[in-house]
């Protein structure tokens, strides 16, 4: 096989070190190296080694930054991880407020080049991820309260199909009701559907004036029912994330800062001066009617990126205050806004009641919130209490309207879950999956159960 592929693409690896970091994640699950990765340069590149994977039946996982958190990228059938990192072209459409971009351009890598025409880019997982990889997961993150996450953003894509066909769903225009949005079924298809190589990605004008704010309360409850609140109140917020005393505690120490070792919001406002200065003092108020001990808020732009930089460090915080050897666990659900408070109390409940030393954090303006533990990959007993916590989340979320996956997706470890929230949808994605990859090569065993 490696022969063939090396006649196919001009970076082919058959090495421990490179199979290896292409054959696990950052979670507990097993790690399966892949036979090969392929690291291609060109979209004909990736079609020739697709048609000569699917002639052959030999599984093809692709491969983003790897930041994924739910097996997404393990080759569990063995084959060939398709590593897209060396896509990186980009071109900023800046009078259209768009750019087309390689799958492997990062998120980071495409805001400096959009940054040079005062736009931006606002899907922000924590990870420095793929343009690619976040398509495929439809990631989103702390800006998605104002500006949505990659379904709003994608207007365009290149897919390579199973068979090596080259697609080029949607447009450079902002709508289009121009028959099946082939687009967006790309978005969150994990890699299972096709190939993404190219996006074409809406950007927006950097905001003329920004605020950050911090608030600390009294307990989670109540930053929660502020947050709830906020959002309630058509209170033009960018961002409101919400941490708890235990991830500011590892940040702190992570980062050597002094935040405020309590239940916090971190909070964003962009927009005009008169509007943002309007905005803040609204926030302010919902905040202490809710006993909120302190709010701050800071113009300066570099203490406002070292507030986000330490809020995108948290789960790295977390993991670093972690016993050594164990992996980390976040669960991800994600509940309709008014079931908020009651769902964060649920959690915190769970986790006390195990003896479990977990953190809360989220995406609270969106009812996403994911709890946060490590977990000894050795010990089945610790494994089988991070998946009952896991379970009795969703299925507390499921009871109440919400979803098992507000962001990271499917992958291997949330098969069950989606079963258990869309059982009566399952034979219409298999009728999908059969028809773009009917011999089953691409990422098999996610999403949807193999065979
Ligand atoms: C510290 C931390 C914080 C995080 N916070 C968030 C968050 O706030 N919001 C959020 O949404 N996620 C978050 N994540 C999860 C992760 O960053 C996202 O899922 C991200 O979108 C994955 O991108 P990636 O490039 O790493 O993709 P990978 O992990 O490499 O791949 C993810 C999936 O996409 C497929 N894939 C990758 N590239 C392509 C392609 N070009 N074509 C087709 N399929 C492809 C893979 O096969 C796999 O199934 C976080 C992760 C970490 C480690």
């Amino acid at each position: 096989m490696i022969a063939d592929l090396r006649s196919l693409a001009a970076h082919v690896s058959d090495g421990a070190s490179d199979r290896s970091t292409h054959g696990e994640d950052l979670t507990y699950h097993p790690a399966r190296p892949p036979d090969a990765v392929v690291y291609p340069e060109s979209v004909a590149e990736v079609s020739g080694v697709l048609a000569f994977a699917n002639e052959r039946g030999i599984p093809v996982v692709p491969f983003g930054a790897g930041t994924s958190l739910e097996g997404h990228v393990i080759p569990v059938a063995g084959g060939i991880s398709l590593d897209l990192g060396r896509l990186t072209r980009v071109e900023v459409h800046a009078a259209d407020l768009a750019a087309t971009a390689g799958a492997g351009v990062t998120r980071g890598a495409l805001n400096r080049r959009a940054s040079e025409h005062g736009l931006f880019f606002p899907v922000d997982p924590g990870a420095d991820a793929t343009l690619g990889g976040m398509a495929a997961t439809n990631a989103s993150g702390t800006t998605t309260i104002r500006f949505g996450g990659m379904r709003a953003h994608v207007l365009a894509l290149e897919v390579v199909l199973a068979d090596g066909t080259v697609i080029r769903p949607g447009s450079r225009a902002f709508k289009t009701s121009a028959g099946y949005n082939l687009a967006a079924l790309f978005v969150g298809s994990e890699g299972t559907l096709g190939v993404i190589t190219e996006l074409v990605l809406r950007l927006h004008g950097i905001p003329e004036y920004t605020v950050a704010a911090r608030a600390t309360f009294p307990d989670l409850d109540a930053a929660v029912s502020a947050a709830v609140a906020m959002v309630g109140s058509g209170v033009a917020i960018t961002r409101v994330e919400l941490l708890d005393a235990l991830t500011l505690h590892a940040l702190n120490r992570y980062k050597e800062a002094a935040y405020p070792e309590a239940p916090s919001l971190f909070l964003e406002f962009a927009g005009t001066e008169t509007g943002v200065t309007g905005e803040v003092e609204a926030a302010r108020e919902l905040c202490l009617a809710e006993n909120a001990g302190s709010f701050d808020a800071e113009r300066n732009e570099e203490a406002r990126n070292r507030l986000w930089e330490a809020r995108h460090h948290a789960a790295f915080a977390l993991a670093a205050a972690a016993p050594s050897g164990s992996k980390f666990k976040a669960t991800d659900v994600c509940v309709p806004v008014s079931e908020l408070p009651g769902a964060v109390r649920h959690a915190r409940g769970l986790v006390e009641a195990r003896g479990i030393e977990a953190s809360i954090i989220g995406h609270v303006g969106d009812g996403n919130y994911h709890v946060g533990f490590s977990v000894d990959p050795e010990d089945p007993e610790a494994i089988a209490a991070a998946e009952e916590v896991n379970h009795e989340l969703v299925a507390y979320a499921l009871a109440r309207g919400g979803t098992c996956t507000g962001e990271h997706g499917i992958g291997l470890g949330k098969i069950g879950y989606l079963e258990a929230e869309h059982g009566d949808l399952i034979p219409v994605l298999r009728g999908i999956k059969h028809l773009l990859d009917p011999n089953g090569i691409l990422n098999p065993g996610k999403i949807l159960r193999s065979g």
